[in-house]
Parts: C-alpha cells; sequence; structure tokens
C-alpha cells in the first residue's frame, strides 16, 4: 500500500485586488501555481523525495515571472535584486538558507547546496555568492531578473519613498511549497525578493529556519509568506510545530491560532502553507488572497486566490 503524500505551494500572500483582476491573468496566475504543484507532485509519485519536490516546486516558481522570486523579483533601493531562500528537511532537521544574494538564477538550489555540501546553515551576500559559483550554480545578469511589473513599482516606491511588500498597498509576494512523500518525510522550501525599495541589506522572514520555513517529521512544515518583520518576530512557522508537539494542537488548530489571533494581535499580515505527517494541509491566511495550490494522492486537487 503506497502511504498518502500531499504537496501544497505559494505564490505569496498579497494579491492584486480583485477589483483589478482580470481573468487572463488570473488563469495565469492559476497556471504557474499548478505547474508547481503538478512538478512537486510527479515527484512525489514516482516515489521521489519530499526534498526533491518542494526544490522542485519552487524552481518553477522563481522561474515563472509574475512571483517575486528569481525572474521577477522585486527591485531593492538601489534598483537591483536580492534574494533570500531556504530549505529544510524534516528528517534529521537539516536546513540550508542564503540571504541578500543577487544573480543567482534559483536562489533555492543554493540553500540546498549550503545545507548538503558547506558544513553552514545560513550564507548571505558576496560569500554566498562565491559559494555559489563554487558549486556551478547558474548565474544571469541584470536583464534577466528585469520585469516591467517590478520595474514600475519600485519608481512608485521610490517617488513615495516607501519599502514596500511586494506591490501595490498591502502586497507580499514570495513562492514557498511544503510536501509529504512516500516514506513519511517532511520538507518546506521558501524563496523570495523581499519588499520593493529595501534598504540596508534588509532580511526578512524566509531565509530563517524557524521564521517563514520549517520541517520536521514529528509535527509538520512550513513556509510562509507576508510581513516578514512581523513573521521573524512570531517565529511563526517553528511556533507551529512547537502548538502541534507540545500543546497537541492539530496541524489546523495551530494554524489558526497563530495566523488569526497571534498575528492579527501584532498585525502581522499574511499566511502560509502547512503540511502534517499524515498529509493534511492547510493554507491559511489573513490578507486579502494568497497564491496557492495543493494536490494530494487521494483526490484534493486546487489552485486558488482569493476566500
Ligand atoms: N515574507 C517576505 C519578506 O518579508 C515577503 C513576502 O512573503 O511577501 O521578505
Amino acid at each position: 500500500m503506497v502511504n498518502n503524500f500531499s504537496i501544497a505551494v505559494h505564490g505569496g500572500a498579497g494579491t492584486i485586488l480583485r477589483s483589478t483582476m482580470t481573468p487572463e491573468l488570473q488563469s495565469q496566475y492559476e497556471m504557474g501555481l499548478k505547474d508547481a504543484v503538478d512538478t512537486g507532485y510527479k515527484i512525489l509519485e514516482a516515489g521521489g523525495s519530499s526534498l526533491d519536490a518542494v526544490e522542485a516546486a519552487v524552481v518553477t516558481l522563481e522561474d515563472f515571472p509574475l512571483f517575486n522570486a528569481g525572474k521577477g523579483a522585486v527591485f531593492n533601493n538601489i534598483g537591483g535584486h536580492e534574494m533570500d531562500a531556504c530549505i529544510m528537511s524534516g528528517k534529521g532537521l537539516e536546513a540550508g538558507a542564503a540571504c541578500g544574494v543577487g544573480h543567482i538564477k534559483n536562489p533555492v538550489k543554493l540553500a540546498r547546496a549550503i545545507m548538503e555540501r558547506s558544513p553552514h546553515v545560513l550564507l548571505g551576500g558576496v560569500g554566498a555568492e562565491q559559494f555559489a559559483k563554487q558549486q556551478n550554480l547558474v548565474f544571469e545578469d541584470d536583464a534577466y531578473f528585469y520585469t516591467e511589473q517590478r520595474y514600475q513599482q519600485w519608481q512608485d516606491a521610490l517617488k513615495e519613498d516607501k519599502i514596500r511588500l511586494d506591490h501595490s498597498e498591502k502586497k507580499f509576494g514570495t513562492v514557498g511549497a511544503v510536501a509529504l512523500d512516500q516514506l513519511g518525510n517532511l520538507a518546506a522550501a521558501t524563496s523570495t525578493g523581499g519588499m520593493t525599495n529595501k534598504k540596508f541589506g534588509r532580511i526578512g522572514d524566509s531565509p530563517i529556519p524557524g521564521a517563514g520555513t520549517y520541517a520536521n517529521n514529528n509535527t509538520c512544515a512550513v513556509s510562509c509568506t507576508g510581513h516578514g518583520e512581523l513573521f521573524l518576530r512570531c517565529v511563526v512557522a517553528y511556533d507551529i510545530s512547537c502548538l502541534m508537539e507540545y500543546k497537541g494542537l492539530s496541524l489546523k488548530e495551530a494554524c489558526d491560532l497563530v495566523v488569526y489571533d497571534k498575528l492579527v494581535k501584532i498585525e502581522g499580515e499574511g499566511g502560509l502553507i502547512a503540511i502534517d505527517k499524515l498529509g493534511n494541509m492547510e493554507m491559511p491566511f489573513n490578507s486579502d488572497g494568497m497564491y496557492r495550490a495543493c494536490r494530494n494522492n487521494i483526490g484534493r486537487y486546487e489552485a486558488l486566490i482569493y476566500k
């Protein structure tokens, strides 16, 4: 008998307002999400690992220009791209992460290389890029990361001297995946361009194990999206795992408490995707919407944006 397996992905928790979303754009987003979830699902279906599934799903999302990660990453204050990523395995709590890196086509691959081929967990900036070169990861020039939409958002933010989460008023953007494989191993990965117009080497929650990304075979795997500063302060991903481990809450109870209560109390807008060791999946958010999709071997298959 095949053990249950499942995967969930997200493309950020701040969506374009329903009023400005067109049917064409909505179907592009849904296609991007389905493509990512299917990529990971096929790996799980063939007996592959959850780690491979979340990495492949996040690569698909990084390559998709509408999401804020890899191609399509937001501009920082000086017109560059500084990206953050993390990957974590629930089996042995191994983790790898990179922050503030430029020109790397798929930051999640760098995170995985750091996890598997360095003695460290988190590498930043120039050093992380040097390590990526040693590992023969693919680099791209500025033109690859340029998208007109992100450029305009940066120009608008510059005019107002605002630091923005992804785009327009309350928009977030990040991509992530969580999965459970047939062997019962959980994994999580997150990748982001961070905030439009960010300064001073700002790093959010995404690359920090326990804050924006976490996986533990005893409890759950989580990938977050939202206002990173608040997610850091709430140690969101680890808190969900702890509520399950120490308090015996179900995945849904833990997610609901953190997203709809604890985060709301400090105005922490955003959401997350989470999966437990039985394959249950939750995708809660307290923002207007969250680009999200999930698929399992017992017939659940959805791609959604709004509530
Ligand atoms: N959490 C990410 C950050 O703060 C942004 C996001 O998810 O939209 O960098």
